[in-house]
């Protein structure tokens, strides 16, 4: 049986920035709280947990330590009111926005000072565009997955950093299409480590006779990975941990290939690759 394990696996640099940043802090600190989840994947959380960082998700329900603790923010980012408001409750903050996810959060805001209505295609639920939102004038930018018509004199269509790039183009094709404007403008805020993973999943995807992609169920990014691989190839499963793989005969394909999402941790993939190799 031949694998074909594509060529970026495990965590982005973002999530890699942020994890190694958390572990650094819990060795250093008494106390260290995350707001939200850092990624969306158990084995993770439950790693970060066992060295002692904690999470806590809403603002209105501050740890009662927090005067005496660090508190990170993950690689999505925040509003930028509830970051000034977690500054003034926490000993210290410690800013991991992805540096990419902050450029784009930096242009909204520098193309609504230029005169530019934002269009964001995005989930209006995602931290990161909670966050986008949350950075820029509200009354100026709109999220949404499904293209609608607008009107404005000038109008600048961005993306979230984890959006599919042909459905980004579809999307502001038909902005462009029934929108009424003066200026438009698009600019792709895809990060380019979704983009090789993307056109990764295509090609493995042919390649194989069945793909394995690992990462949390919540993982939009590793769900978009398998509605890719699954389009091409009907053998595609999405799974997240390897208890998942012991019921399904794999003795039968002789070409696996293997797809990771951006948050999957390498442990979660070298048990896949193990079990391939054993021969199940
Ligand atoms: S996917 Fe890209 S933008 Fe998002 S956290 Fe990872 S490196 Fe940053």
């Amino acid at each position: 049986m031949e694998i074909r394990l594509a060529s970026k696996i495990g965590f982005c640099y973002g999530v890699e920035r942020a994890y190694n940043k958390a572990l650094e802090l819990s060795n250093k600190h008494e106390k260290v709280y995350i707001y939200g989840d850092l990624v969306h994947n158990n084995d993770v959380k439950s790693v970060l947990t066992s060295k002692g960082v904690n999470f806590f998700y809403s603002i209105d329900h501050l740890p009662d330590d927090a005067h005496n603790s660090v508190c990170m923010i993950r690689a999505h980012g925040i509003p930028k009111k509830d970051k000034n408001y977690l500054q003034s409750k926490f000993k210290e903050i410690i800013d991991l926005t992805c540096p990419i996810v902050e450029k784009v959060f930096n242009y909204a805001y520098e193309m609504q000072q230029k005169g530019y209505f934002i269009v964001a295609y995005g989930k209006e639920e995602h931290a990161e565009m909670i966050g986008l939102k949350g950075n820029v004038d509200e009354k100026k930018i709109k999220v949404l997955k499904e293209p609608e018509p607008f009107n404005h004199n000038k109008i600048c269509i961005i993306t979230q950093t984890t959006m599919d790039y042909n459905n980004f183009k579809n999307f502001s094709a038909n902005i462009a299409k029934f929108s009424m404007y003066n200026e438009l403008l698009i600019k792709d805020t895809i990060c380019y480590e979704t983009k090789i993973r993307e056109n990764e999943a295509k090609d493995i995807a042919i390649w194989s006779e069945f793909v394995i992609i690992i990462g949390g169920k919540h993982s939009s990014n590793t769900r978009k990975l398998y509605e890719i691989s699954k389009k091409l190839n009907e053998n595609s499963i999405h799974i997240d941990s390897i208890k998942e793989l012991k019921n399904i005969d794999l003795s039968k394909f002789k070409k696996i290939g293997i797809l990771t999402g951006t948050s999957t941790p390498n442990k979660s993939i070298n048990e896949v690759i193990e079990f391939l190799r054993r021969g199940f």
